[in-house]
């Protein structure tokens, strides 16, 4: 397989080289056309639909060419229920058709089927039907359960089973959607009563997600050993939080509004073939800990169930933007800290026959390491708000204020594979201007 792309933005783009081609959703920007799902190759998008009715797919596979019909639509969710021999198939014939000097190919994609990034509007790339968040950092559940629950901090089911939760599908939304500042229900630990008012303590979670290709029916279950053929690829994943309401809500059923008013994904979906050559073993259990349950551990997942990602946050605030001044960069960390594979919280969440179908979405919960700096939220880092993070004009933050553009990123690199990334995942805090109608 040859390693450059005749579009010449590709080679060495720290995202979007011919070895990635994530997909996504798009049109030009300004123009009545139906959103579709195209490819990010370099600073360009190859539209899939379009290669298709210029006959550049003329030569490729019965199965390539199923899944780019399915490509005229507004969402990826069709190509997804067809599973991973279609994706498979199609990334080959796409990857074919940008690869080396072929002028022929060069000249008709140009002249049909290549749009600049910059001219397009992208959209969400999957409407999620179903949404499910983990919770598989075990730094992360470490610190949060000491800071809410001092002499209890890590509950006895942690190491035994991939503790998440039903999040709300209805309000995830692309990279670059504004956030509004959430009203909820807000009690800090030594008020005598709740108010009801905007979130005082609002927050980011750095994570991962997971989406669904192929389900399973209803009453049966997805083996460890198979779920590679049911995950369908990955995404950057922001669930913003209002910590205030969380803390007093939580108990006893868990995350509810604190969680659901947004989550924002990135506008690209990163395969499981870009990510291959990045498959890491799953971190070694601490001594002491417990042995997966048989469900759980399978040889191949021990081996190879992890993505050796380096996951980044960046913060902008609106003085910054206003100074001209450029994001920084205020946490760094690795997936490979995840204590649960996405295969194990997949096996586990159809363990008990919950079907899952196409484009569900699994959350990896917030990705934070043993170190500081790799803390996935504000809450961890600031350690709710005792130690506020330093920024380099001068600024504090305990928690995000309105203005703040908050952006997660994660990239893959390694000796003798090609760097590939994720994109950017964009979110502005927006103040909450009044009171939500029917709350006064
Ligand atoms: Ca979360």
């Amino acid at each position: 397989m040859m390693s450059t792309s005749w579009v010449a933005s590709a080679n060495g783009h720290p995202d979007f080289p011919l070895q990635n081609l994530p997909f996504g959703v798009f049109r030009r920007r300004g123009s009545k056309e139906a959103p579709r799902v195209g490819v990010a190759i370099g600073d360009s998008i190859l539209d899939v639909p379009a290669c298709l009715a210029a006959g550049l797919l003329s030569d490729a596979s019965d199965e390539a060419q199923r899944g780019a019909r399915a490509c005229a639509a507004p969402s990826l969710n069709a190509l997804m229920a067809m599973g991973g021999g279609v994706r498979r198939a199609l990334r080959e014939a796409l990857m074919a058709l940008l690869a080396g000097d072929v002028a022929e190919h060069k000249r008709l994609v140009e002249q049909h089927a290549l749009v600049a990034q910059a001219e397009a509007e992208l959209f969400l790339p999957v409407q999620v039907g179903d949404y499910t968040d983990f919770y598989a950092s075990v730094h992360h559940a470490t610190n949060v359960g000491s800071m809410f629950r001092p002499d209890n901090p890590l509950l006895p089911n942690y190491k035994w089973v991939p503790i998440g939760y039903h999040g709300r599908a209805s309000s995830i939304v692309p990279s670059g959607t504004p956030i509004v500042r959430p009203h909820g229900q807000r009690k800090g630990p030594d008020d005598a009563a709740p108010s009801f008012g905007p979130s005082r303590s609002l927050d980011y979670e750095l994570e991962l997600g997971a989406f669904i290709g192929t389900g399973n029916p209803l009453g049966t279950g997805i083996p460890l050993a198979q779920v590679d053929e049911h995950l369908w690829g990955l995404c950057l994943l922001n669930d913003w939080s209002a910590r205030d309401v969380q803390s007093w809500e939580y108990q006893p059923l868990g995350p509810f509004l604190a969680k659901n008013f947004a989550s924002s994904i990135s506008l690209w979906v990163v395969t499981l073939e870009a990510l291959e050559p990045f498959r890491a073993p799953l971190a070694p259990r601490a001594e002491g800990d417990p042995a997966p349950l048989p469900y759980l551990h399978d040889a191949a997942d021990q081996a190879r169930g992890g993505f050796a990602l380096t996951v980044e946050v960046w913060l902008q605030t609106a003085r910054m933007a206003a100074a001209g001044e450029a994001p920084v960069r205020i946490s760094q960390g690795s997936s490979l800290d995840l204590y649960w594979s996405f295969g194990q919280m997949l096996a586990h969440h159809a363990s008990n026959g919950c079907n899952m179908r196409p484009g569900d979405l699994l959350g990896s919960g917030t990705i934070s390491g043993a170190a500081r700096e790799s803390r996935g939220c504000l809450l961890e880092l600031t350690w709710r708000g005792a130690e506020p993070l330093q920024l380099p004009n001068g600024e504090q933050r305990r928690f995000l204020e309105d203005g703040d553009t908050l952006s997660l990123t994660a990239y893959a690199e390694r000796e003798g594979a090609t760097r590939i990334g994720f994109g950017w995942c964009h979110g502005t805090i927006v103040g909450a201007a009044s009171p939500p109608p029917g709350t006064t």
